[in-house]
């Protein structure tokens, strides 16, 4: 039986291993989400950057001919400013996000960077410009700080723990007993979502982008995580050019525009306030939400007072 036990055991951890290999390799196509199509032009020059001016002009993209996402979008994003799109679930919100940085051609419209068509300049410079926040980050099988140094591969070690303060995150890094040492990812030690979520917002602080997308994360984060990661991009949306694609409408109230996609479609568009006062689509998803918010709160001081 032992000798029987042995091989099958060898072979199951070279299975694991070879997995885990593929895991990553996998991963780290999930992350570039690479389209062959999209290529540089020949000869494309480098994305001339002044403030990161966006702007999207009836915009139409499709995964797949039969099926339009956007159906004509267009909105901007001034130099500095926020603009925060909300939605249904599958409305096209990450998509938005995934066409500014060119990971897919759409296939009528234009998407401009400081008035220069996204097609026309190298992707590398477009990428550089550009710092994202997805929804579900990828971290590398790595030390924590390899994984912040990934923004800005030149950092030095007082960057690095600077980054992690600004993303709230360098307390939690200081009390694990290797540090900034410690391994992370499937081998390593297993993050939260938000604190894997924190280490993204460490990494783009280091890259330190005109321009900025953040995809929240659906999953609901407790209070006061969601407050440590709002107070975090607040700080690193100062000043740059941010497209929020927002799940938790809390985190919207202060952008400069808010837009409700609804069916590949901008159903409405304004303000918090204005929005509110239309009443429409974007008012119930703020009762909505604020009544889960209420249920929730309810549920904890009973649990409190038991
Ligand atoms: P949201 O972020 O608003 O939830 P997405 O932009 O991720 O929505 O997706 C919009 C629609 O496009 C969804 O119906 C989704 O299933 C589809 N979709 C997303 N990514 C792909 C893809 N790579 N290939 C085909 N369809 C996709
Ligand atoms: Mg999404």
């Amino acid at each position: 039986l032992l000798q029987l036990a042995m091989p099958l055991n060898f072979i199951g951890f070279v299975y694991r291993e070879i997995r885990q290999g593929l895991t990553d390799i996998e991963q780290m196509f999930d992350l570039l989400e690479v389209d062959p199509e999209v290529t540089d032009k020949p000869g494309a020059p480098d994305l001339a950057i002044a403030n990161g001016a966006i702007s999207f002009k009836d915009v139409h993209f499709a995964y797949d001919p039969q099926r339009p996402i956007l159906k004509g979008i267009s909105f901007e994003v001034p130099a500095g400013k926020t603009v925060a799109v909300v939605g249904p679930s599958g409305a096209g919100k990450s998509t938005i996000s995934r066409l500014l940085y060119r990971f897919y051609d759409i296939q009528k419209g234009s998407i401009t960077v400081d008035g220069q068509d996204v097609r026309e300049v190298t992707q590398k410079s477009l990428r550089s410009a550009i710092g994202m926040v997805p929804q579900d980050t990828v971290l590398f099988n790595d030390t924590i700080a390899y994984n912040i140094r990934y923004g800005r591969p030149s950092a030095t070690d007082a960057e690095i723990q600077a980054a992690a303060e600004v993303a709230q995150i360098a307390r939690f890094i200081g009390d694990l007993p290797d540090g900034f040492q410690t391994k992370v990812g499937e081998r390593g030690l297993k993050l939260s979502g938000g604190e894997k979520q924190r280490v993204a917002i460490a990494r783009t602080v280091l890259k330190a982008p005109p321009i900025l997308i953040l995809d929240e994360a659906t999953s609901a984060l407790d209070t006061t995580t969601e407050q440590e990661i709002q107070t975090a991009l607040d700080v690193v949306s100062e000043n740059r050019t941010t497209l929020v694609i927002a799940h938790r409408l809390s985190t919207v109230i202060g952008a400069d525009e808010i837009i409700v996609l609804k069916g590949g479609e901008i159903a409405e568009r304004g303000t918090h306030g204005e929005l509110l006062a239309m009443n429409g689509l974007y008012a119930s998803m703020w009762n909505r939400q604020r009544e889960a918010t209420q249920a929730e709160e309810h549920l904890r001081q009973v649990r409190e007072s038991d």
